[in-house]
């Protein structure tokens, strides 16, 4: 107790001055680092799960169609709850986009979009996936985006410009150096004329094509002891090493509006991924950061497609299954459900279509079965954007009660460092 008290009073200390200069530290989360309170479990590993611009409508929505209405998915039966705002710290927009949200989440610091951990003057900041590493934890990313996109960017580079993928793919390899990284996003790995695994220019979307401009990474990674895959059955029989799986020339999907080439079909499934990826990771006793991202909910979200949203929630649901299945076994986890903001002004509505605000008819899709009830719903959107509402926020594990009530984003970079002890 003397000990944490001692710390208490540093902390008073440290946050005096670090009003006056930079940020104020949060007092909470200055307890003892190592064990957890009362349950003398040791917290050491973190599987942080982001439905990309996922909210509450989007989880409702999922709950009605795949559990009904009694009930509950995974995903919000971890016991403890609260919401995250998401606006960014932009000079001209007041909605955030991934990078920036990404960006808070990784360095606790709130920047402008687009950026890829560097804060609103263009300086480098700590980043998470980087200093668990150094710390001699295993890190990890899994993605149906590219590997490279701005959320799992965030965690693992520093960048001006979230679209310069090649340079982020390279700073993995040099700079923070994760030991899993699974996904989608060939093309930045290869220069223009090899095209890898994936063909450039498939049927499915000629525009796909290797254009990276810092040389073959596929190769300098596998020079640097990863083992590289790019189909489910080289993933199943990987080692349990250093590992590199590219699994798409771009996303693992097609994002597109309905009947427009829309597909919803990766090569490997997201729990998958994610099972493998606990499994190498897991083998360091000194713990682990895992970052699980499902992209589809954004980028189907962005074309008003709520059949192919709801697809990729069910993959979320149940890669969350798979990570429930981890903690619940490995109590010094800390398990994170979240959304890096919401996409699509969604809401869930009844099927009555005389229920319209203004003059004309907004876009709706549906109606859509309520799992073992006669009645359906409808899903409503109001923009092809992200709007600035809050994401609701579920935890279980080491720490979990520190997301219980309302706080900006980057509380939760605040957590992560606590329970990995950073
Ligand atoms: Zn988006």
């Amino acid at each position: 107790m003397g000990f944490s008290h001692r710390r208490c009073l540093l902390a008073v200390v440290v946050t005096a001055v670090a009003a006056v200069t930079v940020s104020v530290v949060t007092p909470v989360l200055l307890a003892d680092s190592t064990t957890v309170a009362g349950r003398g479990v040791r917290a050491t590993s973190v599987i942080l799960v982001n439905g990309d611009g996922m909210a509450a409508a989007h989880r409702e929505a999922a709950r009605l169609y795949l559990a009904g209405f009694d009930g509950r998915l995974a995903m919000d039966r971890l016991p403890v709850s609260g919401q995250l705002t998401t606006s960014p710290r932009d000079p001209s927009t007041a909605v955030t986009d991934s990078a920036a949200a990404a960006t808070a989440w990784a360095t606790g610091v709130r920047t402008y979009n687009g950026s890829i951990g560097v804060d609103v003057d263009g300086r480098p900041l700590a980043v998470l996936g980087q200093r668990a590493k150094a710390a001699g934890k295993s890190t990890g990313l899994v993605t149906t985006a590219q590997v490279t996109d701005a959320s799992p960017a965030a965690f693992f580079s520093r960048t001006a410009d979230r679209s310069a993928q090649d340079e982020i793919a390279r700073q993995y390899l040099t700079f923070s150096r994760p030991d899993v990284v699974l996904g989608g996003g060939e093309d930045w790995w290869l220069p223009k004329g090899t095209p890898g695994a994936w063909p450039d220019k498939p049927a499915e979307d000629p525009s796909e094509g290797s254009r990276g401009t810092r040389g073959d990474l596929v190769e300098q990674a596998r020079r640097d002891g990863y083992h590289y895959v790019s189909t489910a059955e080289q993933l199943a029989s990987a080692p349990r090493g250093k590992l590199l799986g590219l699994f798409a020339n771009e996303e693992m999907f097609q994002q597109r509006p309905e009947g427009k080439g829309d597909v919803y079909s990766p090569a490997v499934d997201l729990a998958t991924m994610t099972g493998k990826a606990l499994d190498v990771l897991g083998a360091n006793g000194k713990g682990f950061f895992l970052l699980v991202e499902e992209e589809g909910v954004d980028e189907f979200s962005h074309h008003n497609n709520a059949t192919r949203v709801l697809q990729s929630m069910r993959s979320l649901e149940r890669t969350v299954e798979v990570a429930r299945a981890y903690v619940a076994t490995h109590p010094d986890t800390l398990l994170v459900v979240t959304g890096d903001h919401e996409c699509g002004g969604l809401t869930v509505e009844n099927t009555s279509d005389t229920d319209e605000s203004g003059s004309a008819p907004s876009t709706e899709d549906g109606p859509f079965p309520v799992h073992g009830s006669a009645l359906r719903f409808v899903m409503d959107w109001t923009t092809t954007g992200h709007t600035g509402v809050d994401v609701p926020v579920t935890a279980e594990g080491p720490l979990a009660e520190l997301f219980t009530g309302k706080h900006p984003n980057t509380h939760l970079h605040d957590v992560l460092a606590k329970v990995l002890n950073l």
